[in-house]
Protein backbone atom coordinates (compact mmCIF):
# COMPACT_ATOMS: atom_id res chain seq x y z
CA UNK A 1 0.00 0.00 0.00
CA UNK A 2 1.16 3.47 -0.72
CA UNK A 3 1.61 5.52 2.27
CA UNK A 4 -0.33 8.84 2.13
CA UNK A 5 2.57 11.17 3.83
CA UNK A 6 5.92 10.52 2.25
CA UNK A 7 9.05 12.45 3.46
CA UNK A 8 12.68 12.43 2.93
CA UNK A 9 15.40 14.04 4.59
CA UNK A 10 18.40 15.73 3.85
CA UNK A 11 20.56 15.81 7.27
CA UNK A 12 23.23 17.50 7.53
CA UNK A 13 25.74 16.79 10.41
CA UNK A 14 29.08 18.74 11.55
CA UNK A 15 31.89 16.83 11.33
CA UNK A 16 34.55 17.28 14.50
CA UNK A 17 37.83 18.08 12.99
CA UNK A 18 40.08 20.41 14.58
CA UNK A 19 40.24 22.86 11.75
CA UNK A 20 37.29 23.66 8.53
CA UNK A 21 37.21 21.76 5.52
CA UNK A 22 39.14 23.43 3.45
CA UNK A 23 41.53 26.04 5.35
CA UNK A 24 43.61 26.03 8.44
CA UNK A 25 40.99 27.78 11.11
CA UNK A 26 39.43 26.84 13.77
CA UNK A 27 36.09 24.78 13.92
CA UNK A 28 35.34 25.65 17.25
CA UNK A 29 32.73 28.14 16.56
CA UNK A 30 30.11 28.08 19.53
CA UNK A 31 32.84 29.57 21.93
CA UNK A 32 34.18 32.32 20.21
CA UNK A 33 33.48 35.72 19.16
CA UNK A 34 31.83 36.04 15.83
CA UNK A 35 33.74 36.43 12.99
CA UNK A 36 37.15 35.29 14.83
CA UNK A 37 37.78 32.37 13.33
CA UNK A 38 38.47 32.93 9.72
CA UNK A 39 40.78 34.06 6.62
CA UNK A 40 40.61 34.41 3.26
CA UNK A 41 39.84 31.15 2.32
CA UNK A 42 36.56 30.90 4.49
CA UNK A 43 35.63 34.41 3.47
CA UNK A 44 36.18 33.88 0.06
CA UNK A 45 38.46 36.49 -0.90
CA UNK A 46 39.54 36.32 -4.45
CA UNK A 47 42.30 34.17 -5.37
CA UNK A 48 42.51 32.21 -2.55
CA UNK A 49 42.88 28.49 -2.86
CA UNK A 50 41.17 25.78 -1.02
CA UNK A 51 42.92 22.18 0.22
CA UNK A 52 41.23 19.09 1.60
CA UNK A 53 41.07 18.43 5.13
CA UNK A 54 41.73 14.51 4.70
CA UNK A 55 40.86 13.69 8.45
CA UNK A 56 37.11 15.06 6.95
CA UNK A 57 37.00 12.60 4.25
CA UNK A 58 37.71 9.74 6.46
CA UNK A 59 35.04 10.58 8.85
CA UNK A 60 33.08 10.73 5.67
CA UNK A 61 33.82 7.57 4.58
CA UNK A 62 33.52 6.48 8.12
CA UNK A 63 29.82 8.04 8.38
CA UNK A 64 29.05 6.00 5.00
CA UNK A 65 30.56 2.19 5.79
CA UNK A 66 28.29 2.64 9.17
CA UNK A 67 25.49 3.30 7.35
CA UNK A 68 26.21 0.24 4.43
CA UNK A 69 26.88 2.36 1.82
CA UNK A 70 28.73 1.90 -1.34
CA UNK A 71 31.78 3.97 -1.31
CA UNK A 72 32.98 4.98 -4.18
CA UNK A 73 36.36 4.77 -5.64
CA UNK A 74 36.55 8.39 -6.45
CA UNK A 75 35.13 11.46 -4.92
CA UNK A 76 35.01 15.08 -6.80
CA UNK A 77 33.55 18.38 -5.04
CA UNK A 78 31.75 20.55 -7.42
CA UNK A 79 30.75 24.23 -6.92
CA UNK A 80 26.92 24.71 -6.42
CA UNK A 81 26.22 28.14 -7.45
CA UNK A 82 23.56 30.50 -5.08
CA UNK A 83 24.28 34.18 -3.70
CA UNK A 84 23.11 34.47 -0.33
CA UNK A 85 24.85 36.62 2.38
CA UNK A 86 26.41 33.52 4.50
CA UNK A 87 28.09 32.30 1.17
CA UNK A 88 30.78 35.01 0.44
CA UNK A 89 32.79 32.64 -2.44
CA UNK A 90 28.96 32.90 -4.64
CA UNK A 91 29.08 29.39 -4.62
CA UNK A 92 29.25 26.52 -1.96
CA UNK A 93 31.89 23.49 -2.64
CA UNK A 94 30.22 20.45 -2.34
CA UNK A 95 30.06 17.00 -4.14
CA UNK A 96 27.35 16.00 -6.44
CA UNK A 97 27.80 13.51 -9.37
CA UNK A 98 31.11 11.67 -7.88
CA UNK A 99 30.13 11.95 -3.70
CA UNK A 100 31.84 9.36 -1.32
CA UNK A 101 28.91 7.11 -1.45
CA UNK A 102 25.75 5.43 -2.27
CA UNK A 103 23.00 2.95 -1.32
CA UNK A 104 22.89 2.20 1.88
CA UNK A 105 20.33 1.70 5.02
CA UNK A 106 19.71 2.55 8.19
CA UNK A 107 16.87 0.34 10.45
CA UNK A 108 14.46 1.82 12.80
CA UNK A 109 11.69 0.68 15.17
CA UNK A 110 8.59 2.62 14.55
CA UNK A 111 5.29 1.37 16.87
CA UNK A 112 6.92 -1.89 17.31
CA UNK A 113 7.68 -2.52 13.29
CA UNK A 114 11.29 -2.73 11.78
CA UNK A 115 11.58 -0.05 9.38
CA UNK A 116 14.39 -0.02 6.89
CA UNK A 117 15.47 3.64 5.47
CA UNK A 118 17.31 3.34 2.47
CA UNK A 119 20.45 6.13 2.27
CA UNK A 120 20.25 7.82 -1.19
CA UNK A 121 23.86 9.33 -0.64
CA UNK A 122 26.47 10.60 1.51
CA UNK A 123 28.86 13.51 0.82
CA UNK A 124 30.82 16.30 1.77
CA UNK A 125 30.32 19.70 1.85
CA UNK A 126 31.07 23.15 3.55
CA UNK A 127 28.94 24.88 6.24
CA UNK A 128 28.03 28.34 5.02
CA UNK A 129 28.06 31.19 7.71
CA UNK A 130 25.68 31.69 10.70
CA UNK A 131 23.02 34.06 9.67
CA UNK A 132 21.20 35.41 13.05
CA UNK A 133 17.78 37.72 12.52
CA UNK A 134 16.68 39.83 14.56
CA UNK A 135 13.27 38.76 15.62
CA UNK A 136 11.63 36.62 12.48
CA UNK A 137 13.18 35.84 9.05
CA UNK A 138 10.11 37.30 7.32
CA UNK A 139 10.02 40.90 9.98
CA UNK A 140 13.37 41.30 10.76
CA UNK A 141 14.95 44.11 9.44
CA UNK A 142 18.66 43.58 9.13
CA UNK A 143 20.17 40.08 9.60
CA UNK A 144 23.76 39.66 11.50
CA UNK A 145 26.70 36.70 9.55
CA UNK A 146 28.90 35.11 11.33
CA UNK A 147 32.11 33.49 8.87
CA UNK A 148 33.18 31.34 11.71
CA UNK A 149 30.65 28.48 10.73
CA UNK A 150 31.55 28.91 7.14
CA UNK A 151 33.68 26.47 5.70
CA UNK A 152 33.14 23.83 8.79
CA UNK A 153 32.92 20.22 7.47
CA UNK A 154 29.45 18.94 7.00
CA UNK A 155 28.48 15.19 6.01
CA UNK A 156 25.48 15.21 4.00
CA UNK A 157 23.15 12.29 4.11
CA UNK A 158 20.09 12.13 1.89
CA UNK A 159 17.47 9.59 2.46
CA UNK A 160 15.28 7.74 0.15
CA UNK A 161 11.18 9.13 0.76
CA UNK A 162 10.62 6.35 2.85
CA UNK A 163 9.57 7.92 5.95
CA UNK A 164 6.13 7.70 6.63
CA UNK A 165 4.96 10.29 9.34
CA UNK A 166 6.62 13.18 11.60
CA UNK A 167 7.33 10.75 14.47
CA UNK A 168 9.07 8.42 11.97
CA UNK A 169 11.73 11.13 10.88
CA UNK A 170 12.52 12.53 14.63
CA UNK A 171 12.55 8.45 15.32
CA UNK A 172 15.17 8.23 12.31
CA UNK A 173 17.51 11.26 13.46
CA UNK A 174 17.84 9.92 17.02
CA UNK A 175 18.79 6.74 15.35
CA UNK A 176 21.52 8.46 12.82
CA UNK A 177 22.60 11.02 15.79
CA UNK A 178 23.22 7.98 18.17
CA UNK A 179 25.50 6.11 15.35
CA UNK A 180 27.09 9.27 14.43
CA UNK A 181 27.78 9.94 17.97
CA UNK A 182 29.22 5.70 18.08
CA UNK A 183 31.58 6.59 15.61
CA UNK A 184 32.85 9.05 17.72
CA UNK A 185 32.41 11.69 14.30
CA UNK A 186 29.89 14.31 15.82
CA UNK A 187 28.63 15.78 18.85
CA UNK A 188 24.67 16.06 19.07
CA UNK A 189 24.69 18.12 22.24
CA UNK A 190 26.36 21.04 20.08
CA UNK A 191 23.91 23.45 19.41
CA UNK A 192 23.36 23.40 15.28
CA UNK A 193 25.25 20.55 14.85
CA UNK A 194 22.26 18.33 13.07
CA UNK A 195 20.98 20.74 10.31
CA UNK A 196 17.98 19.10 8.46
CA UNK A 197 16.08 19.58 5.23
CA UNK A 198 12.87 18.10 4.51
CA UNK A 199 10.73 17.23 1.21
CA UNK A 200 7.74 16.28 2.15
CA UNK A 201 4.04 15.40 -0.05
CA UNK A 202 0.77 14.03 0.73
CA UNK A 203 -1.10 11.99 -1.70
CA UNK A 204 -2.55 14.30 -4.43
CA UNK A 205 -0.18 17.45 -4.22
CA UNK A 206 3.36 18.35 -5.34
CA UNK A 207 6.46 18.21 -2.56
CA UNK A 208 7.22 21.26 -0.49
CA UNK A 209 10.94 21.40 0.54
CA UNK A 210 11.25 22.87 4.25
CA UNK A 211 14.61 24.06 4.75
CA UNK A 212 15.98 25.40 8.21
CA UNK A 213 14.94 22.78 10.60
CA UNK A 214 17.96 22.75 13.40
CA UNK A 215 16.82 20.61 16.62
CA UNK A 216 15.29 17.21 16.41
CA UNK A 217 11.92 18.23 18.30
CA UNK A 218 11.89 21.06 15.56
CA UNK A 219 11.94 18.13 12.54
CA UNK A 220 8.19 16.66 14.26
CA UNK A 221 7.18 20.52 14.85
CA UNK A 222 7.91 21.50 11.35
CA UNK A 223 6.64 18.75 9.60
CA UNK A 224 3.26 17.90 11.13
CA UNK A 225 2.65 21.38 10.84
CA UNK A 226 3.28 20.88 6.89
CA UNK A 227 1.19 18.13 6.85
CA UNK A 228 -1.54 20.16 7.92
CA UNK A 229 -1.00 23.10 5.55
CA UNK A 230 -1.15 20.41 2.39
CA UNK A 231 -3.92 18.77 3.40
CA UNK A 232 -5.90 21.68 4.10
CA UNK A 233 -4.99 23.03 0.52
CA UNK A 234 -5.99 20.14 -0.59
CA UNK A 235 -9.07 20.03 1.25
CA UNK A 236 -10.27 23.44 -0.32
CA UNK A 237 -9.54 21.95 -3.70
CA UNK A 238 -5.82 23.93 -4.39
CA UNK A 239 -2.98 22.99 -5.56
CA UNK A 240 0.49 22.23 -3.35
CA UNK A 241 2.88 24.08 -5.13
CA UNK A 242 6.33 23.00 -5.51
CA UNK A 243 8.44 25.36 -3.35
CA UNK A 244 10.87 26.10 -1.15
CA UNK A 245 9.82 27.09 2.55
CA UNK A 246 11.24 28.29 5.84
CA UNK A 247 10.87 26.94 8.92
CA UNK A 248 11.00 29.60 11.89
CA UNK A 249 11.47 27.23 14.48
CA UNK A 250 9.99 30.50 16.93
CA UNK A 251 6.63 30.04 15.75
CA UNK A 252 6.66 26.46 14.73
CA UNK A 253 5.55 27.45 10.90
CA UNK A 254 6.93 27.44 7.75
CA UNK A 255 7.16 30.15 5.48
CA UNK A 256 7.22 29.88 1.60
CA UNK A 257 10.54 31.79 0.27
CA UNK A 258 10.44 30.88 -3.33
CA UNK A 259 8.98 28.24 -5.75
CA UNK A 260 11.23 25.58 -6.08
CA UNK A 261 14.62 25.98 -7.96
CA UNK A 262 15.78 23.28 -10.17
CA UNK A 263 18.59 21.68 -10.15
CA UNK A 264 20.05 23.17 -13.07
CA UNK A 265 19.39 26.56 -11.29
CA UNK A 266 22.85 25.90 -9.53
CA UNK A 267 25.02 25.20 -12.65
CA UNK A 268 26.84 22.52 -10.47
CA UNK A 269 30.49 22.12 -12.05
CA UNK A 270 33.57 20.63 -11.03
CA UNK A 271 35.56 22.58 -8.80
CA UNK A 272 38.74 23.69 -10.75
CA UNK A 273 41.11 24.53 -7.60
CA UNK A 274 40.44 20.82 -6.31
CA UNK A 275 41.71 17.28 -7.68
CA UNK A 276 39.77 14.31 -7.82
CA UNK A 277 40.11 12.30 -4.53
CA UNK A 278 40.66 8.53 -4.73
CA UNK A 279 40.19 6.53 -2.00
CA UNK A 280 39.70 2.69 -2.96
CA UNK A 281 42.97 2.21 -0.65
CA UNK A 282 42.46 3.68 2.61
CA UNK A 283 38.29 1.91 2.72
CA UNK A 284 40.06 -1.45 3.32
CA UNK A 285 41.40 0.16 6.64
CA UNK A 286 38.58 2.26 8.01
CA UNK A 287 36.54 -0.71 8.19
CA UNK A 288 38.34 -1.75 11.71
CA UNK A 289 38.02 1.58 13.01
CA UNK A 290 34.41 1.40 12.90
CA UNK A 291 33.48 0.74 16.56
CA UNK A 292 30.44 -1.64 17.91
CA UNK A 293 27.07 0.09 16.28
CA UNK A 294 24.21 0.84 18.50
CA UNK A 295 22.14 -2.24 16.25
CA UNK A 296 25.20 -4.77 17.14
CA UNK A 297 25.39 -3.31 20.21
CA UNK A 298 22.09 -3.99 21.18
CA UNK A 299 21.77 -7.61 20.20
CA UNK A 300 25.07 -8.22 22.60
CA UNK A 301 23.17 -6.59 25.41
CA UNK A 302 20.58 -9.51 25.10
CA UNK A 303 22.56 -12.36 24.69
CA UNK A 304 25.66 -11.15 27.23
CA UNK A 305 22.83 -9.75 30.09
CA UNK A 306 19.81 -11.66 29.47
CA UNK A 307 18.35 -7.87 29.62
CA UNK A 308 15.15 -7.70 27.64
CA UNK A 309 14.78 -6.14 24.00
CA UNK A 310 13.22 -2.96 25.39
CA UNK A 311 16.35 -2.26 28.01
CA UNK A 312 18.36 -2.90 25.58
CA UNK A 313 17.01 -0.89 22.76
CA UNK A 314 16.59 2.42 26.06
CA UNK A 315 20.45 0.99 26.74
CA UNK A 316 22.10 1.52 23.53
CA UNK A 317 20.33 4.08 21.88
CA UNK A 318 23.21 6.72 23.43
CA UNK A 319 26.50 5.71 23.11
CA UNK A 320 27.45 7.56 26.42
CA UNK A 321 24.40 4.98 28.44
CA UNK A 322 25.66 2.35 27.00
CA UNK A 323 29.12 3.23 28.49
CA UNK A 324 27.71 4.07 31.45
CA UNK A 325 25.75 0.89 31.60
CA UNK A 326 28.22 -1.88 30.76
CA UNK A 327 30.55 0.11 33.72
CA UNK A 328 27.56 -0.72 36.16
CA UNK A 329 26.70 -4.33 34.79
CA UNK A 330 30.27 -5.78 35.08
CA UNK A 331 30.14 -5.17 39.00
CA UNK A 332 26.54 -5.62 40.07
CA UNK A 333 23.37 -7.88 38.74
CA UNK A 334 23.13 -6.73 35.30
CA UNK A 335 19.26 -7.12 35.54
CA UNK A 336 18.92 -4.75 38.31
CA UNK A 337 21.55 -2.34 36.77
CA UNK A 338 18.94 -2.32 33.56
CA UNK A 339 16.09 -1.53 35.09
CA UNK A 340 17.71 1.21 37.24
CA UNK A 341 19.35 2.71 34.20
CA UNK A 342 16.76 2.32 31.49
CA UNK A 343 13.98 2.91 33.47
CA UNK A 344 14.88 5.64 36.65
CA UNK A 345 17.86 7.25 35.46
CA UNK A 346 17.14 7.77 31.76
CA UNK A 347 13.47 9.39 33.39
CA UNK A 348 15.13 11.52 35.42
CA UNK A 349 17.35 12.67 32.63
CA UNK A 350 14.68 13.17 30.50
CA UNK A 351 12.78 15.17 33.08
CA UNK A 352 15.73 17.17 34.06
CA UNK A 353 16.85 17.60 29.78
CA UNK A 354 20.29 16.72 30.45
CA UNK A 355 22.46 14.18 28.39
CA UNK A 356 24.60 11.29 30.18
CA UNK A 357 27.33 12.85 29.05
CA UNK A 358 26.61 15.99 31.60
CA UNK A 359 24.93 13.97 34.10
CA UNK A 360 28.36 11.72 34.63
CA UNK A 361 30.03 14.56 36.03
CA UNK A 362 27.73 14.59 39.02
CA UNK A 363 27.00 11.26 39.22
CA UNK A 364 29.58 7.82 38.54
CA UNK A 365 29.74 4.52 37.33
CA UNK A 366 30.95 3.67 40.82
CA UNK A 367 28.33 5.66 42.73
CA UNK A 368 25.82 4.14 40.68
CA UNK A 369 26.81 0.70 41.79
CA UNK A 370 26.95 1.72 45.46
CA UNK A 371 23.21 3.05 45.19
CA UNK A 372 22.09 -0.53 43.98
CA UNK A 373 24.26 -2.17 46.61
CA UNK A 374 22.78 -0.64 49.24
CA UNK A 375 19.37 -1.26 47.59
CA UNK A 376 20.42 -4.80 47.24
CA UNK A 377 21.55 -5.63 51.15
CA UNK A 378 18.55 -3.43 52.39
CA UNK A 379 19.69 -0.58 53.52
CA UNK A 380 17.76 1.83 51.58
CA UNK A 381 14.20 1.65 49.79
CA UNK A 382 13.16 1.58 46.38
CA UNK A 383 12.31 4.78 47.07
CA UNK A 384 15.51 5.73 49.42
CA UNK A 385 17.63 4.96 45.98
CA UNK A 386 15.34 7.28 43.84
CA UNK A 387 15.75 10.56 45.87
CA UNK A 388 19.31 9.25 46.34
CA UNK A 389 19.69 9.34 42.15
CA UNK A 390 17.62 12.75 42.22
CA UNK A 391 20.00 14.75 44.46
CA UNK A 392 23.02 13.94 43.30
CA UNK A 393 21.98 14.54 39.84
CA UNK A 394 20.57 18.22 41.54
CA UNK A 395 23.40 18.81 43.78
CA UNK A 396 26.46 15.94 43.51
CA UNK A 397 27.30 14.85 47.10
CA UNK A 398 28.41 10.97 47.90
CA UNK A 399 25.73 8.14 48.47
CA UNK A 400 26.97 7.74 52.12
CA UNK A 401 26.67 11.26 52.95
CA UNK A 402 23.34 12.07 51.67
CA UNK A 403 21.91 8.87 52.53
CA UNK A 404 23.30 10.21 56.60
CA UNK A 405 21.66 13.81 55.86
CA UNK A 406 18.22 12.97 54.14
CA UNK A 407 17.94 10.12 56.64
CA UNK A 408 17.69 7.42 53.83
CA UNK A 409 18.24 4.25 55.62
CA UNK A 410 15.38 1.43 55.61
CA UNK A 411 14.57 1.73 59.32
CA UNK A 412 14.67 -1.23 61.50
CA UNK A 413 11.64 -4.12 62.09
CA UNK A 414 11.40 -3.14 65.73
CA UNK A 415 11.01 0.61 64.21
CA UNK A 416 8.17 -0.50 61.97
CA UNK A 417 6.36 -2.49 64.35
CA UNK A 418 6.16 0.53 66.51
CA UNK A 419 4.67 2.53 63.39
CA UNK A 420 2.35 -0.27 62.78
CA UNK A 421 1.46 -0.81 66.18
CA UNK A 422 0.29 3.56 66.27
CA UNK A 423 -1.17 3.18 62.58
CA UNK A 424 -3.48 0.71 63.94
CA UNK A 425 -4.33 2.57 67.47
CA UNK A 426 -4.78 5.71 65.54
CA UNK A 427 -7.04 4.06 62.63
CA UNK A 428 -9.36 1.41 64.70
CA UNK A 429 -12.23 2.10 62.16
CA UNK A 430 -10.11 1.23 59.26
CA UNK A 431 -8.89 -1.79 61.36
CA UNK A 432 -13.10 -2.82 61.65
CA UNK A 433 -13.40 -2.04 57.59
CA UNK A 434 -10.51 -4.46 57.01
CA UNK A 435 -11.93 -7.30 59.25
CA UNK A 436 -15.41 -7.25 57.64
CA UNK A 437 -13.58 -7.63 53.72
CA UNK A 438 -12.85 -4.09 52.90
CA UNK A 439 -8.98 -4.67 51.18
CA UNK A 440 -8.78 -0.90 50.29
CA UNK A 441 -8.86 0.11 53.73
CA UNK A 442 -5.48 -2.23 53.91
CA UNK A 443 -4.05 -0.02 51.64
CA UNK A 444 -4.66 3.14 53.30
CA UNK A 445 -3.13 1.62 56.24
CA UNK A 446 -0.23 0.46 54.27
CA UNK A 447 -0.19 4.50 53.27
CA UNK A 448 -0.32 5.61 56.64
CA UNK A 449 2.41 3.29 57.86
CA UNK A 450 4.33 4.42 55.11
CA UNK A 451 3.85 8.43 56.11
CA UNK A 452 4.55 7.33 59.59
CA UNK A 453 8.33 6.44 58.25
CA UNK A 454 8.76 9.01 56.20
CA UNK A 455 9.37 6.06 53.16
CA UNK A 456 11.44 4.01 54.79
CA UNK A 457 9.90 1.25 55.27
CA UNK A 458 9.24 -1.35 52.05
CA UNK A 459 5.19 -1.39 51.44
CA UNK A 460 5.47 -5.04 50.63
CA UNK A 461 6.88 -5.82 54.15
CA UNK A 462 4.94 -3.33 56.01
CA UNK A 463 1.94 -4.87 54.38
CA UNK A 464 2.55 -8.83 55.57
CA UNK A 465 3.26 -7.36 59.03
CA UNK A 466 0.11 -5.26 58.99
CA UNK A 467 -2.25 -8.24 58.34
CA UNK A 468 -0.08 -10.62 60.84
CA UNK A 469 -0.98 -7.65 63.71
CA UNK A 470 -4.44 -6.76 62.75
CA UNK A 471 -4.95 -10.48 62.83
CA UNK A 472 -3.31 -10.59 66.50
CA UNK A 473 -5.32 -8.07 67.73
CA UNK A 474 -8.77 -9.59 66.12
CA UNK A 475 -8.01 -12.69 68.10
CA UNK A 476 -6.90 -10.99 71.41
CA UNK A 477 -9.98 -8.81 71.31
CA UNK A 478 -11.97 -11.79 70.65
CA UNK A 479 -10.80 -13.59 73.56
CA UNK A 480 -11.58 -10.42 75.69
ZN1 LIG B 1 39.52 29.92 7.17
MN1 LIG C 1 23.53 20.39 1.49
Amino acid sequence: MESEVKIGLECHAQLLTRSKLFCPCSTDYHNAEPNTHVCAVCLGLPGALPTVNEQAIRYGIKVALALGCEVQPEIIFYRKNYYYPDLPRGFQITQYDFPIAFNGLVRIESDGEEREIRIRRVHIEEDPGRLVYKGTIDTAKYALVDYNRSGIPLVEIVTEPDLRSPKEARIFLNKLRSILEYLGVFNGDLEGAMRVDANISVAGGERAEVKNISSYKGVERALSFEITRQKNLLRRGLKVKQETRHYDEVRGITISMRTKEFEEDYRYFPEPDLVPIRIAESVLDLKAEIPELPDEKRKRFITQYSITPEHATALTSDKHVADFYEAVASRIDPKLSATWIADVLKGELNYRSITMREAIKRLSPDDFVAILRYLKQGIITERGATVLIREMLDRGGKPDEIIKRKKLATISPTEIDVAIDAVIKANKNAVADYLAGKNEALNFLVGQVMKYTRGRAEPKEVRIKLVDKIQAYDLRSDAQ
